[in-house]
């Protein structure tokens, strides 16, 4: 019982500090409890809801029940939409403790059975898209009202300034190439005959010369990201043994082809992170086994990842990254539909949602992936559409003095359909101005 209590007293400590964006010291400004006779100690108390009781916590009658009601225009999950001053102290009844822990650790999503036909939770399931806030980091925006409530009661509380704290632009390497091996190559053939616009002359160019190949399309996306100023590249390479279908094709880790890719990436001083195989989405103990494999060849330590086709979902998913020694992750966004899946653009502890432990693995919420724009089955947004929508979301993340993470396919930027080349190049303009 002591350590259960223990455990939420570090989760809420975790919390409150999160929302303020700063940890609090000896003095505490801001409480949660609802025991009238400690009001007094704090300037702003939060009452809890029943959300972490006993009879509630895990439970469907658990989950907030739309319309949702609003407090100074920002959504509440639970407690009631009302403050009031009760001697020198700011009293708020909304619970944004609960409502915090709801979407920081993704809780719904253990009580939420519908999946999509990758076995993912999908966007458009989760409460934050029904309500139709996904697009508003609204975890950070309780923060924003604590601090005014605070600056209003006379402390001097400042505003994160309004700047991205990092720039993360990151590529998964599901291809390496497309008609470099001897199965691609085949295919590239096949799809000439058929007239599936492959261009032979472009299949020919590219087995004698890497940089012809047409997924090949690292040089022209560092030389986008170097125009971002401090901004960080990671490559998530594939280091897959057993493989499920969606995992193919294979690229050798120790060919010349991977070996001139890995000469360029430290050329231009890139990290290099695990892209964890579709069929570690159900066997999670491969993450290790992948990272080992990866670390091995580039004999460097591996310590961020991002799952294959953003497959994560369970606790254990998370429990056996941090086994395999992995700090960071990238995976934290929806496939289907652009938006904060985790409720906040600043990076954040992995909280579990069945512990409620706060755990040393940090998750990078992603902003935006290229698929999820264009897909036909996600947003199918047209090129005008697409990048509206970018840029909104990364005004969101500047205004919070968030973090910017990019998911951009080398294999996009040669599809002559798509828009994502330009798209791509317009919003490194945008981030780089
Ligand atoms: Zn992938």
């Amino acid at each position: 019982m002591r350590n259960k209590e223990k455990a939420m007293g570090k989760l809420v400590d975790y919390i409150l500090d999160f929302l303020l964006g700063f940890p609090e010291k000896q003095e505490k400004l801001v409480g949660y409890t609802a025991d009238k006779t400690h009001f007094a100690d704090y300037k702003v108390v939060i009452v809890p809801s029943d959300f972490f009781s006993e009879k509630v916590f895990g439970t469907a009658t658990s989950l907030p029940t739309l319309p949702l009601p609003e407090l100074e225009g920002v959504p509440v999950l639970f407690g009631q939409p009302k403050v009031e001053k009760i001697g020198e102290t700011l009293v708020c009844y909304a619970d944004l403790v609960a409502s915090s822990f709801f979407l920081l650790s993704r809780y719904e999503e253990l009580l939420v059975a519908e999946r999509d036909e990758h076995g993912r939770f999908s966007g458009k399931f989760s409460l934050p898209y029904r309500a139709g806030f996904l697009s508003r980091p609204i975890v950070d925006e309780y923060g924003q009202l604590l601090r005014s409530w605070l600056r209003d009661l006379g402390c001097e509380v400042l505003e994160p300034t309004p700047d991205y704290s990092r720039i993360v632009l990151t590529h998964d390497v599901d291809f390496l190439y497309n008609f470099r091996h001897f199965r691609g190559l085949l295919g590239g053939i096949k799809r000439t005959v058929l007239g599936q616009g492959v261009d032979f002359k472009t299949v020919v160019k590219s087995l004698f010369s890497l940089e012809n190949d047409p997924a090949y399309t690292f040089p022209w996306l560092l030389e986008q990201d170097k125009r971002v100023p401090k901004s960080h590249t990671i490559f998530f390479v594939k280091a897959a043994k057993k493989r499920a279908k969606l995992d193919y094709p294979h690229y050798s880790l120790i060919s010349r082809d991977a070996h001139h890719f890995f000469e360029l990436s430290n050329l231009y001083d890139c990290e290099i992170g695990l892209h964890a195989s579709y069929a570690s989405g159900v066997e999670p103990a491969l993450v290790l086994q992948e990272k080992e494999r990866l670390q091995s060849v580039i004999s460097q330590p591996i310590t961020s990842n991002r799952h294959h086709y953003l497959r994560i979902f369970k606790p254990e998913d998370m429990d056996m990254l941090l086994a395999a020694g992995i700090t960071d992750d990238y995976t934290l966004g929806y496939a289907d539909v652009a938006g904060f899946r985790l409720g906040t653009c600043r990076p954040v502890k992995w909280i579990n949602p069945i512990t409620k432990r706060v755990t040393e693995l940090t998750l990078h919420p992603l902003t935006v992936m290229d698929c999820t724009l264009s897909n036909e089955n996600y947003m199918a947004l047209n090129y005008e559409q697409a990048l509206d929508c970018v840029q909104k979301l990364l005004l969101q993340v500047k205004r919070h003095g968030g973090e910017v993470v990019l998911l951009w396919h080398n294999t996009v930027i040669s599809d002559r359909k798509a828009y994502h080349k330009e798209l791509y190049a317009q919003i490194i303009n945008f981030l780089a101005s």
